[in-house]
């Protein structure tokens, strides 16, 4: 059964909550949203506001390029929400931050590739980056077409991350866990360590296993 709009707004808020109490969005910083496929509705946070102090009413719902719900003028960051969304129509929730770990790398327009995590290798096949473009504007999204297709998580230049999942936990999940391995990986590294590969083989068999494709013994 599909959601009514107070259950989807309700999502939004609670995962507004969650990632402000953990500092990986603030008033100014990172937007969440949820893409109805039923009625095209996007419901997403306001612009500018605590995500602490958001509540089912200021949360903004968007058809097409209009406002037509919500108290508080709709993130500037729609149309970024709006193309991840299009072009990935396994998923439903988008996660928009400037998480530290991640956004160092953006900042630097490079993209991660790692291979001493398990977790990470499990999530990503690495993490590409895409050129600068202004936010709020729609060149934000050139590149974000193509390199969402294969990738959960794309890095903005100079900017930020965007993050697709089939719902808003997943995408804070996601978001979460590969920040966490991001902070260990720049603990070992700024401590002049150099983590370890993981056998690449072993990396592809535990996918595999993942995936449930692994050759039966
Ligand atoms: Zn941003």
């Amino acid at each position: 059964m599909s959601k009514t709009p107070h259950e989807i707004k309700k999502e939004v808020v609670l995962y507004s909550h969650i990632m402000d109490e953990k500092g990986l969005v603030n008033s100014l910083e990172g937007n969440l949203s949820i893409l109805d496929r039923e009625s095209g509705l996007l419901y997403i946070t306001p612009t500018a506001t605590r995500k602490a102090f958001l509540d089912e009413d200021m949360i903004a719902v968007m058809d097409g390029d209009e406002q037509v719900g919500g108290s508080v003028r709709r993130s500037s960051e729609y149309l970024l929400h709006k193309v991840a969304l299009e072009s990935r129509p396994d998923c439903n929730a988008v996660l928009h931050c400037h998480s530290p770990y991640l956004t160092a790398y953006a900042f630097c327009g490079k993209g991660v590739d790692i291979d001493c995590s398990t977790t990470f290798s499990i999530l990503h096949d690495g993490i590409p980056c895409i050129p600068y473009g202004e936010p709020g504007k729609i060149d934000i999204t050139n590149g974000l077409k193509d390199a969402i297709q294969s990738h959960d998580i794309v890095l903005l230049a100079n900017h930020g991350i965007v993050c697709v999942a089939k719902d808003l936990e997943h995408a804070c999940a996601v978001v979460e866990a590969t920040e966490a391995v991001m902070r260990i990986h720049f603990l070992a590294t700024v401590q002049g360590m150099t983590p370890l590969s993981i056998p690449e083989a072993a990396l592809e068999k535990m996918k595999a296993d993942k995936r449930g494709t692994a050759p039966s013994k």
